[in-house]
């Protein structure tokens, strides 16, 4: 019967990032130990002030369909918060709210693509990117970036990669996988270049804002001459620990917001209602209120990269944001360990998983086959176990 699957699906990959996942959690269930390093998943709990309003909210009788774009309220504090971290003045109209970023991502690719079109994906890219330009029949067109340019998109790169078909530049900063953040003159440097092809629009995937080690987020939709063609998504998954509640957000030129909101009518209606009461309570909370678990993971990030500056064969750039680290491990390749031949990125994790019990995820799923991704979403003692262990399955 599977030969019955629609084309579509039958063309479209796993996520990597979430097969890994429950790869994990099966062998845990057999009853091995392994330390998940695989998912993007901030291991807080989410803060108790925001609990308490989806709580009230419960026993406000915050029950019926939501309005298919967000709740004014959560608009409101939506303008709000990018007014104030970003310098971006959005009306309410040119907001959405979706079932996740993941989904204003897939709403923005729907609106907007045409079959044939081409997006640029600075490659790493998030694992989802490719698919999703690939659902709306769209063409995915990888730059290769590396550890030598902090695996970021130089201008000139930019520049080579478009062609007449080019319609979007997909990208994330702080970047999942590889937490290098875009400054000012390096947003700059590619709005320069695209001052040259009007037609061309950007989604800036900044669901990792806040996670930033280095300071001062930039908004490529702030720079000038970008506000009118730029996407900025973003999203509570990551910063506030509320991955589960399922709420991301754009903030758009006003068609493209009426276009998600159309698409989005005939697909999920509105976002859970309970969940957008609370992430208004969330977003209208100063940042100091999540500051202790952004410290934490810049703690986490010394550590790790401390500890794996001495694993055999790992060679690391220096994140700067989200919760990542995204080492290049070529020099492995042709290598024969315990029995076990590893040719690429995927042999690896799949060695790491199987020797080390540790779950990673192989950069061949985000466009970089030279490199695997581990979070480091974890506590202390996890990450200094699954690095020893790491560490000897490699020695
Ligand atoms: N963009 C990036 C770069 C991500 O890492 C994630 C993680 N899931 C998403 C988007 C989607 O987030 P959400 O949980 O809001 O769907
Ligand atoms: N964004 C996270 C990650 O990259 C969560 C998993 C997913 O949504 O794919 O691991």
């Amino acid at each position: 019967m599977s030969d019955h699957l629609s084309d579509r699906i039958k063309n479209m990959s796993t996520s990597a990032t979430l097969a890994m996942a429950a790869k994990a959690r099966e062998l845990r269930n057999e009853g091995k130990d392994i330390i998940g390093l695989s998912l993007g998943e901030p291991d807080f709990n989410i803060p108790d002030f925001i609990k308490e309003s989806a709580k009230q909210a419960i026993d406000d009788n915050y029950s019926s369909y939501t309005p298919v774009d967000g709740y004014a309220e959560l608009k409101t504090a939506i303008a709000t918060k990018f007014k104030r971290d970003n310098a971006l003045d959005y009306k309410p109209s040119q907001i959405v709210v979706s079932t996740g970023a993941k989904q204003s991502l897939f709403n923005v690719a729907m609106v907007v693509l045409n079959p044939g079109d081409e997006v640029i994906l600075p490659a790493p890219y998030w694992v989802s990117y490719s698919d999703i330009v690939k659902l709306a029949e769209a063409v995915p067109v990888e730059v290769p970036t590396s550890i030598k340019t902090d695996f970021k998109m130089t201008p000139e790169q930019l520049e080579a990669a478009i062609t007449p078909k080019t319609k979007m530049i997909w990208f994330s900063s702080p970047c999942n996988p590889s937490g290098s953040v875009y400054g000012q003159e390096e947003l700059e440097g590619l709005a320069e270049v695209l001052k040259k092809h009007p037609n061309i629009y950007v989604v800036s995937d900044e669901i990792y804002e806040h996670i930033n080690f280095a300071g001062g987020h930039v908004s490529i939709a702030a720079i000038d001459g970008m506000y009118d063609r730029t996407v900025t998504v973003n999203g509570v998954s990551k910063a506030f620990a509320m991955t589960g509640w399922r709420i991301g957000y754009i903030g758009a030129p006003e068609w493209i917001a009426k276009g998600c909101t159309k698409l989005q009518g005939q697909v999920t209606s509105g976002a859970n209602a309970i969940a957008q009461r609370a992430v208004i309570t969330a977003l209208e909370a100063p940042v100091s209120k999540i500051q202790f678990m952004i410290d934490e993971f810049h703690k986490r990030r010394d550590l790790v990269l401390e500890l794996l500056g001495n694993v055999n064969g790992f060679k690391l750039n220096v994140p700067e944001g989200a919760f990542y680290v995204f080492p290049d491990v070529s020099e492995l390749f042709g290598k024969t360990l315990q029995g076990f031949t590893i040719n690429n990125a995927s042999d690896l994790a799949l060695y790491l998983l199987e020797k080390a019990n540790v779950a990673t995820v192989t950069g061949e799923a985000f466009g970089n086959p030279n490199c695997i991704r581990i979070s480091y979403a974890a506590s202390e003692a996890e990450l200094r176990e699954a690095i020893a262990r790491i560490s000897k399955v490699l020695s």
